[in-house]
């Protein structure tokens, strides 16, 4: 088979260089800078700019059943539990609709490349079920952070969620007691799973409520000061922000501090209701209102929230490497290859966007 080449620049966990990368198969062979690609062999080269497959950090695809404009005032008004539109609109449609409407969100995600998405799934064991057999002939593989409904807790319900899950996300610790969410910390562990909820989202709560128990995923954290970051960065834990969907309700993460705190950082497109689960979106949208805000960021720190951060996150760090004997998680964009991490953060399109290793111009149906 000939190899390919992609010749331009490489953009992953080392950061942004000039430089190439040959593929043979699924398999990256060479790397190297610009024109110094060996001779053997034939190849065909294609210039663009290489980078590891992203993953979504917080996704509720289960909302995609519903694509109605969101009405304008208070967030709680919308996803509030039990009687907010989001969990009427849940519990009103039918299940195999919100698959219907899921397995489409995935698709949308693998269209542009996203190899995983992590996401909270609200409605027990039924919603991780049916997440999983949304996501069955997918490209793109669910991190499922699944949620016990019963309170008080029952251990069968918590015991089978976890088990069927990737580990728990819950709503916050301002909806949820110590008590529960100790309980629940405690069956995650057991099984070697994960604990994640939002905190700071409309207003600020003070980091002990959401530290305790330790948390491997805070989601929001819009309403969080820098000395709360600087918090969360002691404890370790690592932060997925959805600037589009704060931005819907008036809000903003600050990136700036995030990224100057150099707080593990995942990017995420929120409700499946409000947005399109498209990460690059998401990311055109962080840098140019970060801009906006007059504390823009680098766009290399967003290219790693998306691309890089996730993969450690998920315990599989080699798959934002791209370097000799990987290959399997690596994309290319025909974009110029200029300021790398800017042309991924603000002009990466499905399009433009390929598979090498699989020798196919788009990703989907590959
Ligand atoms: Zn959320």
């Amino acid at each position: 088979m000939e190899d390919r080449i992609v010749e331009g620049a490489i953009v992953d966990e080392e950061g942004a260089r000039p430089g190439y990368v040959r593929f043979r198969g699924s398999r990256i062979v060479e790397t190297g800078g610009v024109g110094t690609a060996s001779a053997h062999g034939r190849a065909r080269v294609t210039p663009g700019i290489v980078f590891p497959a992203p993953v979504n950090g917080h996704t509720h695809l289960g909302d995609a059943a519903s694509t109605r404009e969101p009405p304008v005032g208070p967030l709680r008004d919308v996803v509030a539990a039990p009687h907010g539109m989001k969990f009427r609109i849940l519990h009103e449609t039918p299940e195999p609709v919100k698959r219907r409407a899921m397995r489409q969100a995935l698709d949308r995600l693998g269209r542009e490349g996203v190899a995983s998405t992590i996401d909270f799934r609200e409605e027990g064991a039924a919603g991780i079920r049916s997440l999983r057999r949304a996501a069955e002939r997918s490209p793109v593989r669910p991190f499922i952070l699944g949620r016990p409904l019963v309170r008080p807790l029952d251990p069968r319900e918590l015991d089978e969620v976890v088990r069927l899950a990737d580990g728990v996300g819950v709503s916050s610790a301002r909806e949820e007691s110590p008590a529960v969410r100790s309980a629940i910390a405690r069956a995650v562990r057991r099984q070697g799973k994960r604990f994640a909820l939002h905190a700071s989202e409309e207003v600020r709560e003070d980091p002990s409520t959401y530290l305790r128990p330790r948390p491997d995923l805070l989601v929001h954290l819009t309403a969080a000061t820098p000395d709360d970051l600087e918090a969360v960065r002691e404890a370790g834990v690592t932060v997925a922000v959805c600037p589009r969907s704060n931005a819907l309700f008036g809000r903003r993460p600050d990136l700036l501090a995030l990224q100057r705190l150099g707080v593990p950082t995942l990017l995420g497109t929120d409700n499946a209701m409000f947005h399109a689960a498209s990460l690059f979106r998401e990311l055109e949208f962080a840098y140019v209102s970060a801009r906006l805000a007059g504390a823009p960021v680098r766009p290399e720190f967003l290219v790693r929230a998306a691309c890089v951060t996730p993969w450690a996150w998920l315990g599989h760090p080699e798959r934002g490497r791209i370097r000799e004997g990987s290959g399997r998680y690596a994309l290319a964009a025909r974009l110029p290859a200029d300021d790398p991490a800017y042309q991924l953060a603000t002009r990466a399109t499905a399009h433009l966007i390929f598979h090498p290793a699989r020798g196919v111009r788009a990703v989907r149906g590959a």
